[in-house]
Order: C-alpha cells, then sequence, then structure tokens
C-alpha cells in the first residue's frame, strides 16, 4: 500500500529533473530582452568559433596529408570548413543588423541545433584521422580536439544548452576513446580534460546564471527608468497644468512665449516686413467676483471650467490657450494678422465668452474683455510684450468692457505717461503738492447747499496738473493709494471743520482704503482725529471698489458706519449696478451717474432709469443725488423725475477750500 505513493513522489521528482534538465538546454523564449542579449554576444563569439575549428582542423589536416587518404585530409575537412566559412560570413554580416527578437529566437534555436550536428562531425573526423598518424600527429589529434573543444565552449558561453551539448558531444567520447588506447599518456589527458570539463561546466553554469540575472537587471533598471521618467514626464505636464479648467498654466503660459519668442527669433530673417509673428492675448471676465460673492465659489469654478472648455473649443493649430489664474485666461498666436483680422478675432472670441452659462437651474450672463499686443520685429523681451497686452486689457477694461482691445501707439504713451506718473507719485512730496477742490452737491428747489464732494487735485513740477482720474488710478495700481487718501482725507475734514455744523463733506475712498481692516482702521482714526463729527463725513465708494472682495469691503464699511459715517454708492449705473449691492451693503445713499444726464434731454431711456432710481431710492428710503447736471433743461427734466439733490457744473465746478467757504458764507448772508 505505502510503496505506490512513494513510487508516484520518484516519477514526480524524475519528472522534475528532467524538466529541469530540458529547460539547461533550452533557449529562453519568455525572455526577450535574454534572447536580444544572448544572440548580440554570439553574434561577436560565433565567427571567433569558426575561426578557431577552421585553422585548427586545417593544421590538423595538414599534419596528415600525407599519411591518411585524401578524402580525409582535403575533401572531408574541406567540405566541413568551407561550411563552417560561410557561416562565419554570414555571422559577420548580420552582426549589426537591427531584427525583431523573432529573429533572434531563430537564429539562437537554429545554432543549438547546428551545435551537435558539427560537434559529431569534427570529432568523428578526428577519431578517424588517428588511425593513420605515427606518435606525435596521434597526440596532434587528442590536442586538436581538447584545445578545440575548450575554445568552441568557451565561444558558446551565452547559449548554455549549446555549450553544454558541445562538452558533452566532444569530451565523453574522447574520454572514453583514449582511456581504450591503452597508452598511458593519452589516458592521463582524457582524465585530465574530464576534470577541466568539470571545472568548465560548473563555470559555465555559474556564467551563464550571472549573465542572465545581469540581463534581468538591466532590463528592471531601465523599466524603473521608464517609470521614473513616466512619473517625471507626469508631474511635469500636472505643473504646467489647470486642474480646474484643463487648461495649461501660468507656467506653460510663460515658457510658451519664451520659447516662441526664440523661434520667431531665429526665423525673423526669413519673415516678411510687417508681419505679426507673436501676438498675446489677455482675456479678463468683467466682475466675475460678482458671481463668486452672489452665487458662491462652487458656482464660479463652474463659469471659469466652462470658459476653459470653450476657449479649447476656439483653439486651433496655431491658437494656444491658458489660465493665468483668477478669471484671467491667455492666449498666444503665431499668425500674420491684420489690425482689422485680429480685432475679427477678438470680437469672435467676446461673443463666445458672452453666451450665457447654463448652469443646472441657474443661467449667467458675462462679458469678457480683452487685450492684445502683436509684435511686428524680433521679441527680444517678451515680458514687454506681456506688459502691452496688460495695459491693452486695462484699457479694454477701463473704456471697452467686454470688446478686445490691441495695444496701439497711443495706448503706448498712455502707458509711458503712466509710468512717469507712478514715478513722479512714489517721489512726491504728498502733503504739498496734493490739494482738495471742492464741488456743491445743492438740494431743489432752492439751490442751498447741502454739503460738497472733495475732489483731489496734483500739481507736479515737471508734469503739471494731472487729472485725478489718472494719478488715483496710477496710486491704485501701487499701494501709494493709501497714503493719497490719507493726506487727501486729512485736508478734507481740515476744510470742513470751518463750514456750518449743517454741511457735510463726501470723501472718495478707493478699493484699497477698505480692502484690508487696517487701510479702514486709518480712514476711521483720521475721521476720528479731525474734529468734525462723524455724522457730516460722507464716504463715496464705486462698484468696482467691492468687486474685489465684497465681504471684506462690506465689513469696512460698517465699521465706517458704526461710527456714525454715512455712505454713498458712486457712479450707480455704470457698473455691474446689481442690487445685491444695495441690500447688502450699509448704503445711505446713491449717486446717479452723469453719464445718464448728459443726453438726458433727448434720451426716453435715460430718463426711464433715472426714474427707476430714483423710485428705488425713495422705496428703500436712500438718499439719491444726481452729477453732472450742466443746464437748465437737464435740471427741470430731473426735477420732474424725481431728482431734489443734484450736482454739477451748472451749481458750481470744483472750487478751492477758500472758494467753498466764501460761497458758504455768501450763502449764509443770503438766507439772513
Ligand atoms: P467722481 O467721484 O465721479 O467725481 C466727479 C467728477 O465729475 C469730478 O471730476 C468732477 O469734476 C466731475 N464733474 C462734476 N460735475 C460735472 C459736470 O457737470 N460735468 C462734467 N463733465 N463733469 C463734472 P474729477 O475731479 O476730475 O474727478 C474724477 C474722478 O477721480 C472722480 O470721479 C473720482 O472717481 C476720482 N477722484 C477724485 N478725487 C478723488 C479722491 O480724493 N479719492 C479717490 N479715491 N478718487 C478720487
Ligand atoms: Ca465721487
Ligand atoms: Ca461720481
Amino acid at each position: 500500500m505505502t510503496s505506490r505513493p512513494v513510487h508516484r513522489a520518484w516519477i514526480l521528482r524524475c519528472r522534475r529533473a528532467v524538466e529541469r534538465c530540458a529547460r539547461l538546454f533550452a533557449v529562453p523564449a519568455e525572455n526577450p530582452e535574454l534572447i536580444r542579449s544572448q544572440s548580440a554576444a554570439l553574434s561577436t563569439q560565433i565567427p571567433l568559433l569558426y575561426f578557431i575549428l577552421v585553422t585548427n582542423s586545417v593544421a590538423l589536416a595538414l599534419t596528415h596529408l600525407h599519411s591518411a587518404p585524401m578524402w580525409m585530409t582535403v575533401w572531408a575537412p574541406g567540405a566541413l570548413c568551407g561550411f563552417c566559412i560561410v557561416r562565419l560570413f554570414w555571422w559577420r554580416r548580420i552582426r549589426n543588423v537591427e531584427v525583431d527578437t523573432a529573429t533572434h529566437l531563430r537564429r539562437l534555436r537554429l545554432t543549438l541545433r547546428l551545435v551537435p550536428v558539427l560537434g559529431v562531425l569534427f570529432t568523428a573526423w578526428g577519431f578517424n584521422l588517428y588511425q593513420y598518424g605515427d606518435a606525435y600527429a596521434q597526440a596532434h589529434v587528442a590536442f586538436y580536439m581538447a584545445i578545440t573543444v575548450i575554445g568552441c565552449i568557451f565561444c558558446l558561453m551565452h547559449l548554455r544548452g549549446a555549450a553544454l551539448m558541445l562538452a558533452a558531444i566532444v569530451i565523453l567520447p574522447f574520454a572514453v576513446f583514449f582511456s581504450l588506447t591503452g597508452n598511458l599518456v593519452f589516458m592521463l589527458m582524457a582524465a585530465n580534460l574530464l576534470l577541466v570539463w568539470v571545472a568548465m561546466i560548473f563555470v559555465l553554469l555559474v556564467h551563464y546564471r550571472d549573465f542572465a540575472r545581469l540581463v534581468e537587471s538591466t532590463v528592471t533598471l531601465r523599466l524603473r527608468q521608464a517609470e521614473t521618467q513616466r512619473l517625471s514626464d507626469e508631474n511635469f505636464r500636472l505643473a504646467n497644468l489647470d486642474s480646474l479648467t484643463g487648461l495649461p498654466n501660468r507656467r506653460a503660459f510663460l515658457a510658451h512665449i519664451d520659447s516662441m519668442a526664440s523661434a520667431a527669433d531665429s526665423n525673423s530673417a526669413i519673415r516678411p516686413k510687417g508681419a505679426s509673428p507673436i501676438v498675446i492675448g489677455l482675456i479678463d471676465l468683467d466682475d466675475f467676483k460678482l458671481v463668486n460673492d452672489a452665487y458662491g465659489h462652487s458656482t464660479g469654478d463652474r463659469v471659469l471650467a466652462e470658459v476653459g472648455r470653450r476657449l479649447l473649443d476656439f483653439s486651433t493649430n496655431p491658437v494656444f490657450f491658458a489660465r493665468l489664474g483668477g478669471d484671467e485666461f491667455g492666449m498666444l498666436l503665431r499668425e500674420n494678422l491684420s489690425t482689422d483680422e485680429l480685432m475679427a478675432r477678438g470680437r469672435v472670441l467676446c461673443r463666445l465668452l458672452q453666451q450665457p452659462y447654463e448652469l443646472g437651474d441657474l443661467t449667467l450672463r458675462l462679458t469678457a474683455s480683452v487685450g492684445f499686443a502683436a509684435s511686428d520685429g524680433p521679441v527680444e523681451r517678451p515680458e514687454l510684450l506681456f506688459e502691452q497686452a496688460d495695459h491693452a486689457l486695462y484699457y479694454a477694461k477701463q473704456n471697452a468692457r467686454g470688446e478686445p482691445v490691441i495695444f496701439s501707439h497711443t495706448h503706448e504713451s498712455e502707458r509711458r505717461r503712466m509710468g512717469l506718473i507712478e514715478q513722479a507719485l512714489a517721489h512726491a512730496d504728498l502733503e504739498h503738492e496734493l490739494t482738495v477742490a471742492f464741488q456743491p452737491i445743492v438740494e431743489l428747489p432752492n439751490h442751498r447747499i447741502l454739503g460738497f464732494e472733495a475732489l483731489a487735485r496734483w500739481t507736479h513740477e515737471r508734469l503739471g496738473e494731472v487729472p485725478p482720474a489718472e494719478f488715483i488710478a496710477c496710486a491704485e495700481r501701487s499701494n501709494r493709494i493709501l497714503v493719497v487718501s490719507e493726506v487727501l482725507l486729512k485736508k478734507a475734514l481740515a476744510e470742513a471743520r470751518r463750514w456750518p455744523d449743517d454741511t457735510w463733506v463726501s470723501f472718495n475712498l478707493s478699493a484699497r482704503d477698505i480692502g484690508s481692516p487696517e487701510a479702514t482702521q486709518r480712514i476711521a482714526d483720521i475721521v476720528l482725529a479731525s474734529g468734525v463729527p462723524p455724522h457730516r463725513i460722507e464716504m463715496e465708494i464705486t462698484e468696482t471698489a467691492l468687486v474685489s472682495d465684497f465681504d471684506l469691503a462690506s465689513e469696512s464699511l460698517r465699521l465706517l458706519k458704526q461710527l456714525g459715517v454715512r455712505i454713498a454708492l458712486d457712479d450707480f449705473g455704470t457698473g455691474f449696478s446689481s442690487l445685491t449691492y444695495v441690500h447688502r451693503l450699509p448704503l445711505d445713499k446713491i449717486k446717479i451717474d452723469r453719464s445718464f444726464v448728459s443726453d438726458i434731454v433727448h434720451n426716453a431711456t435715460g430718463q426711464s432709469v433715472v426714474k427707476s432710481i430714483v423710485d428705488l431710492c425713495r422705496n428703500l428710503d436712500l438718499d439719491c443725488v444726481v452729477e453732472g447736471a450742466e443746464d437748465e433743461e437737464q435740471v427741470r427734466i430731473l426735477h420732474e423725475l424725481g431728482c431734489r439733490k443734484m450736482q454739477g457744473y451748472l451749481f458750481g465746478k470744483p472750487m478751492a477750500g477758500d472758494a467753498a467757504c466764501a460761497l458758504l458764507s455768501r450763502e449764509t448772508i443770503q438766507a439772513a
């Protein structure tokens, strides 16, 4: 009963041993890299093998030329050596030819089959020659067989199966043959060769194993390198990609400009004159902050993702789009476009981004402004082209929202002027150079002065009188505005202290003044230190001032309101004009922008806008002042529409503090 399992275990063990043995002689078909390496090694070693075989065989044939028959010394070795020479040249020819793994495998298998055949033929030839020669010639046969087989085995080191077969085919018969000769020298040679054979097989097996491992580790190393490369490519891709929109990011955009600029540079010699090799476009969504404020950041993100999708759809081969951050996108073009063509392209882009954004139940409408700068010569300073596009965008934002603007010579001089103003502002003695003008705000029908709006004036020794619209904008681009506002507010309040108790002063705050708690606190401190009761002070803010951070801005206004200061929303009707503001801000007053007044006599739409704002103010219990009243006819219509408080050149242009005081005292005398 027990003999059966033992028997089966033996069979199993034998089968495993046979399998292991078969593996020793097989070509590793499952390992393409090993096959290629084996084939490469053999392609240099096998020609050497044939060379050894041919030269040794020719030498042996020569020593037997007169003792052995012709077929044994000329025809048989000639045929064998001829075959070897053909194979030698074949291997040399194919040595550097790129082939696939299957071809390499075929070569190895053919070699594996040829080695035993040649081994048998050459061994048989050697044994056959032994009978014809004298003792020296016989010793030559023994030497020939021993030395040739060792040489050939070394050449076949990388094809383990072939080397083992050759060793078995030549050395074992050699040992038996020479042991049977009865000659002590030959018998010892046979024993000697057997020992060498054992050592050689050991070396062969170890060498082949190390070779296979080396190939394996090279493959692993290569795979690891490929993986490392893949990961680093992926990292590079992600580092250059904006995850929200899937567009390239700012880093990729700047790198692309640089590479385009250097390419354009090298092509400049062959470029036709007047062509525009590089166009930078900067796209900015108008009032996008309001979307975030009103509907939350996730809605804002969905809008941005949709913008990204539209830009990608719009993107054709020469156009490169990127998201530069926030709601700003960049565009790079490498096309020879005329100004008109570029404007047309920009308009198409603006229309594309103006399409309604359908976000589930919500439909949003947005506009986008675009600033273009085109280079018509080699781009030596790509950052300058970027700045020009930025300036064109700034211009579009100020003057042509929702439209494209191409940077032109006019913009260039404007940009230069802004640079000059910025520099002059940075070094100006603001305490002395800044003054405040006051423009009366009156009440109808008796034109009584209710208060004055304080308007900044700056006279620079070189630039002369710089309009506030210009220098305030410049100061806002740098942090200089905080100092400017402080100086102006102190001066305005110092004048207001001289006025009657019921006359208030209205001061314009910039976005930065209410953009941080510290800045607002400085304003509050000046108000408290001025000696003017806060209820006589009004702060005007524009919608654009609120756009950058609505929550922070409204928090700042609340702080000022707590002091007793009143808050007016300036230039109402020109910006986003969302009712959200009116509801969510601690407002006391709305100032209707003068653009509605300038053509109110002939413009029915303007009249109805003014009427609806006046009604809105009445409903919400807000004060209302209309700006820009220049003639009696306008005032008559505005009065009919319900406006009672007005400001404009008709009632008084901005004037110096003393003139304002004089006007007030004249009014007091008249009233008395
Ligand atoms: P704003 O706040 O809308 O000021 C009113 C502007 O309209 C003033 O221009 C004023 O001179 C002008 N104006 C008043 N009545 C009429 C009129 O009947 N017709 C016409 N065509 N214009 C009239 P100004 O003084 O050049 O100021 C321009 C802008 O500069 C201001 O517009 C305001 O946004 C800004 N600004 C002025 N002073 C300051 C200031 O102290 N701080 C800040 N942050 N901004 C200021
Ligand atoms: Ca104002
Ligand atoms: Ca205004």
